[in-house]
């Protein structure tokens, strides 16, 4: 008897679906930015009031930089905060910096100290309780041939612009660099960072970081980019910026035909959390795209955050809405101070297995762990080649089933 091939392939669909529900019967309750957006708007308002400031203002990126909030008393009346929760940020903050522009902390829960949002911006004790992090784990002061350059790849480079930021992450990788004071790097070390690459015709590829390369003024961000432009072999410029998930206000069009003049331009940032997502940060990432710039996401798996594979593939599919690309999943480094965030690598090989096959491959970022002292990003995957013989391998298929493949290539013709 012949078996109808639609009945099996709607018995197959059946079986797709099942292998996703646990997904699907959580992905609802997963907050993201844009299903609170009443509840945003109404939080905005109340900011606003505290502040002083009115529509105007909000919109503003400089208004919101010049309000950030990084005093425990404008901040307790935004959060519902203990007087031992007080004291506790007070102590942190005076070793461990902390600033919240008034869009940031109008996506914080008021009532839920486990909202992902205060947990990447608020200090909490275990910050100076940290024993086990190291200042500079990647050895950063040893990668610096010249001006304020980060080198440690064969063809690209960083030129450090500033190490200012409109939220200092509690999970920084630098935390070492964030001192009291903002410092824009002086324009002599930009131009000797130019100078440096213009000498070296290997680097194709320059990024402009920090700190946070949107701090700067959009006449010094013209100015870094038509330099490189002045260069042949700088084919492609890179920019890391967290503003359009801190302060999205500062993707202004302004900006937006800066960067148009100057592509090929990237951009990438560093969304957390699907809650990141509001509608405000999903039109920055969409003004940039509309621009011709490419966007890519670069996050951190952090302890209560997102290491869970249901929140981690919400927040990709919800990038992949703002037209930004899943590009790295980091594991958290060992930085003093932030040790409380690290997780357990099996957990980020979790979430990778639980995506691949099961949600589109345009969404799955790659795993990546800094080897230890800058020695650089190396992969981490789940295991899909599961041996290796003389002319056949076994493979691993998204699914868990093991396959034989024949591994042979035609001989080529003399
Ligand atoms: C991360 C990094 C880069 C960029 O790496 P990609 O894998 O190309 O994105 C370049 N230089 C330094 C020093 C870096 O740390």
């Amino acid at each position: 008897m012949n078996k109808d091939p639609k009945q099996i392939a709607n018995k197959r669909a059946q079986e797709l679906k099942d292998s996703i529900q646990d997904y699907l019967d959580v992905q609802e309750n997963i907050v993201t930015g844009e299903k609170i957006k009443g509840e945003l708007a109404r939080r905005k308002e109340r900011i606003l009031e505290l502040l002083n400031g009115d529509e105007q203002d909000w919109k503003d990126w400089k208004w919101q930089l010049q309000n950030r909030i990084n005093d425990v008393n404008t901040l307790a009346k935004i959060l519902n905060l203990s007087e031992e929760e007080k004291k506790e940020i007070e102590y942190v903050g005076e070793n461990y910096r902390w600033a919240v522009s008034p869009y940031y902390a109008s996506i914080m829960d008021p009532v839920d100290p486990e909202c992902p949002i205060r947990k990447q911006s608020i200090p909490i004790a275990h910050e100076i309780k940290d024993e086990i992090g190291k200042s500079d784990p990647m050895a950063e002061e040893y990668t610096n041939p010249s001006g304020n350059i980060t080198r440690r790849y064969p063809d690209r480079l960083i030129i450090n612009v500033t190490n200012q930021c409109a939220m200092y992450c509690r999970h920084c990788q630098r935390k070492r660099n964030i001192g009291e004071v903002d410092k824009q790097t002086p324009r002599h070390l930009l131009e000797e960072s130019i100078e440096y690459v213009k000498n070296h015709p290997e680097i194709r590829d320059v990024l402009l970081t920090g700190g946070d390369a949107f701090m700067l003024s959009d006449d010094t961000i013209d100015w870094l980019l038509t330099e490189l432009d002045k260069i042949p072999h700088v084919e492609i410029k890179r920019m890391g910026s967290r503003t359009p998930v801190t302060l999205p206000q500062r993707i202004t069009q302004n900006l937006c035909d800066i960067l148009s003049r100057h592509l090929p331009v990237y951009v990438n940032t560093h969304f957390n959390h699907p809650k990141e997502l509001t509608e405000e940060a999903k039109n920055a990432t969409k003004k940039l795209a509309k621009a011709g710039v490419g966007i890519g996401n670069q996050s951190v798996l952090l302890n209560t955050i997102n290491n869970d594979p249901h929140v981690m593939k919400k927040l990709c599919h919800e990038l992949l809405t703002a037209m930004v690309r899943p590009y790295y999943i980091f594991h958290a480094k060992c930085v003093k101070g932030t040790s409380h965030f690290i997780t357990r690598v099996e957990e980020g090989l979790e979430i990778l297995e639980k995506m691949r096959g099961y949600t589109s491959g345009i969404s799955i970022p790659t795993y990546i762990i800094n080897a230890p002292d800058g020695h650089g990003k190396t992969p981490m995957l789940p295991e899909y080649l599961v041996s290796q013989g003389k002319d056949t391998i076994k493979i691993r298929t998204w699914e868990n089933k093991i396959f034989e493949y024949p591994n042979i290539a035609p001989k080529q013709k003399e």
